[in-house]
């Protein structure tokens, strides 16, 4: 769950551990609610609900009372279901090595300020055991696949769990959990209690950092992966953007092959910063009246729109001899909505033969990227055959 309102987030953590001067940058910026946050929202609850049921925590009854009051889709009740097999799955596999006192928590406040000044986090699923700690983070966006690995959010949560538990359990190992099912993405990474209390006191020292008014900034990658709100305005960013400036991209073909590779590096990020940047500029023009010398604001181009879609067809069907079939348009739901509507298995097992993947458009991307390479000259073999042989 995101653990808004501390001023440190967990959630925001990468961030402000690696840029201590985004706390201070970013607070200029008012949150933005999002749909997909909502979303994301209900995902957790309907996980949570499902666990208490499956534990006995919960009636069946209760349990209906309050899915009745969400927004669910098929999709949104799949993954959900994933969710919980794979936290009770973690739960059996703990009771396999650990003894009878093994406790599992749900959707239950993290108290973060043995390292965080007032930081406070939601675990979504904490299991502790004797010698065993792990977290579980179900992740419902689909955007930005999250790896376990060194994750400051859920390393956080499993400090807080450690300053709670450790002298209970005496805690050795720990396990740290993503659960991203909208992307198959599930990832488990390992660390030893040790190590991370020793990463908490470093924590402590960024922290306290983070907090005063001349915090540095520093740029890095996690500006574009933490979704920084200070992007548009921001120095340090600014000029990291900027570094391939010297190039001479007038005339590319005598760049070498080395330097439009630096280019292509910078593309992607550079498209994003500058539609950032323009973003806020609107805003400030539109709603401050700040003006840019240069720039000027102007009504956009539009298109024609009806006023009222229902007295539109009414008036056609009485003045003109046009009937129904011929002023509207069925359409059928898309894909990924109708995906989303009948819940991943239905929609394999209804419409699976019906929806094919057309070959994509050759596009170039970075080499760790997942997708198989395309041979360009065997593609060209390819076609060059298929036209030898009658093809079209
Ligand atoms: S854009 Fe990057 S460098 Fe600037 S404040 Fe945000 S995280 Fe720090």
């Amino acid at each position: 769950m995101p653990d808004a309102h501390a001023r440190l987030s967990a959630s925001g953590s990468k961030k402000w551990l690696n840029c201590p001067g985004s706390v201070r940058l970013e607070e200029k910026f008012p949150d933005k609610g999002s749909d997909y946050a909502a979303e994301g929202t209900t995902a957790h609850t309907l996980g949570e609900l499902k666990i208490k049921l499956a534990l006995k925590k919960i009636t069946r009854p209760t349990y209906h009372k309050k899915i009745a009051q969400l927004e669910i889709n098929g999709e949104m009740q799949e993954y959900t279901d994933g969710y919980r097999d794979y936290v009770l799955e973690r739960l059996n596999n703990a009771r396999s090595v650990c003894d009878a006192d093994l406790m599992l928590m749900v959707e239950e406040r993290i108290d973060l300020t043995d390292h965080v000044p007032d930081g406070f986090g939601t675990g979504d699923a904490v299991l502790v055991g004797s010698g065993l700690l792990e977290i579980i983070d179900l992740k419902y966006g689909k955007g930005v696949k999250v790896s376990a690995e060194e994750n400051t959010q859920l390393m956080l949560y499993a400090l807080g769990a450690l300053t709670a538990y450790d002298w209970l359990y005496d805690i050795e190992t720990v396990r740290l959990h993503i659960y991203q099912p909208r992307i198959d993405n599930v990832d488990m990474w390992e660390c030893s209690a040790d190590k991370l209390k020793e990463w908490g006191e470093w924590v402590r020292e960024r922290a306290l950092l983070a907090l005063e008014d001349d915090a540095p900034c520093c740029a890095g990658k996690y500006c574009d992966d933490g979704f920084c709100k200070a992007r548009a305005v921001c120095r340090a960013y600014n000029e990291e953007k900027q570094k391939p400036a010297y190039l001479d991209f007038k005339r590319p073909a005598e760049l070498d092959t080395d330097e439009i590779a630096e280019v292509l590096e910078q593309a992607d990020a550079l498209a994003k910063w500058a539609k950032t940047v323009s973003e806020y500029a609107l805003d400030q023009a539109l709603n401050h009246g700040v003006r840019y010398p240069g720039f000027k604001l102007v009504e956009g181009r539009s298109n024609r729109v009806y006023t009222d879609e229902v007295a539109v067809i009414t008036r056609l069907l009485e003045n003109t001899a046009y009937t129904e079939k011929d002023i509207l348009t069925r359409k059928l739901k898309g894909i990924a909505d109708m995906e989303k509507m009948l819940g991943k298995k239905k929609f394999e097992a209804v419409l699976g033969e019906l929806v094919v993947k057309p070959q994509g458009k050759p596009v170039l991307v970075r080499t760790e990227d997942k997708r198989p390479e395309i041979n360009s000259n065997e593609n060209a073999k390819a076609d060059f055959e298929e036209i030898l042989n009658g093809g079209n």
